[in-house]
């Protein structure tokens, strides 16, 4: 289908894309890769698009303890970013390059991909298991949120009206950690029916999460039982089926994890 007319501005600063997104129904456009699609359903009419697209927000930084990944780097950039690997957070640019295409990997962000907040994307149990935090701004000032304080539910975020993500904040975890994700793709659609991001640290701790089973991602118990994980089931995977997955690729993250963090990889 064709999208219904909608207005355009190519925002020059963060302040300018604030000022623009006051005019009723107006949305942020970063990759285009979900809200496009959703355009063109005319699922949203906005009014008018304000593309973050010329913003400088796109860099994957260590700043001493932490790694910061502007809120418009793409899939791309994260599974080419050299800071990676040597911080023990490989498992991000694993994560980056199971999600999509080419042309997806292109294109889509990190920022909009947790704004989209689909209960089925693969970011966000990564994020979670590296205990990542997403900074905000707005006209009322900026905010720092987890993973879990920003996604409340299935395409909702706790953002406000014209709260922007500017960025994506990791600590990097001791030296000789390991990550990993893995997942079990809808063959239709590419995206996880279970997908399973992990931290292992040198001193055998260990944190694991989970996506696309439920609502929203969601932290394995220390324990690694599954009981108390919420899943849900469709035609396509019934509930204990995807159950079982969850455990399938929570395993194989961790064992991931765990081979690089014995650098045995
Ligand atoms: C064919 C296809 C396959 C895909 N496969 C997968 C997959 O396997 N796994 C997966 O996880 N995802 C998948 N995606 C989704 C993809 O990762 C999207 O890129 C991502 O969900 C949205 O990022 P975007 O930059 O394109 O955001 P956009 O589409 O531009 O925006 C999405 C939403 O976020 C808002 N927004 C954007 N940036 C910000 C910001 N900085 N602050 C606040 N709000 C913002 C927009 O207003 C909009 O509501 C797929 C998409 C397509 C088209």
């Amino acid at each position: 289908m064709i999208p219904a007319a909608v207005g355009y501005h190519r925002a020059t600063s963060l302040e300018d894309a604030l000022e623009a997104l006051a005019e009723p129904d107006a949305k942020a456009l970063a990759g285009g890769q979900s809200l496009i699609p959703v355009l063109k359903l005319r699922i949203a009419r906005p009014s008018l698009l304000v593309d973050l697209g010329g913003l400088e927000l796109r860099s994957i930084e260590r700043d001493g303890d932490e790694l910061r990944i502007g809120a418009l780097a793409t899939w791309k950039d994260l599974t080419s970013s050299l800071e990676l690997d040597s911080s023990g957070l490989a498992g991000l640019a694993d994560c980056a390059s199971s999600i999509g295409d080419l042309q997806v990997r292109n294109r889509g962000t990190i920022g909009g991909s947790l704004a989209h907040a689909d209960p089925a994307s693969d970011m966000p149990a990564m994020l979670l298991a590296l205990g990542a935090r997403v900074e905000t701004r707005s006209p009322d000032g900026e905010r720092s949120l987890s993973v879990s304080e920003l996604l409340v539910g299935p395409f909702t975020t706790a953002l406000g009206e014209r709260e922007l993500i500017t960025a994506v904040v990791l600590p990097v975890p001791p030296p000789g950690s390991g990550s990993g994700y893995a997942s079990v793709e809808h063959p239709a659609s590419g995206f996880p029916l279970a997908g399973a991001g992990a931290l292992g640290r040198p001193d055998g701790t260990k944190a694991v999460a989970i996506t696309g089973v439920g609502a929203r991602p969601q932290l394995v118990p220390e324990s690694g039982s599954l009981d108390d994980v919420e899943v849900y089931g469709d035609r396509f995977a019934p509930e204990s089926y995807r159950r079982h997955l969850a455990g399938v690729v929570a395993a194989r993250a961790l064992e991931i994890a765990q081979v690089r963090s014995e650098g045995r990889r």
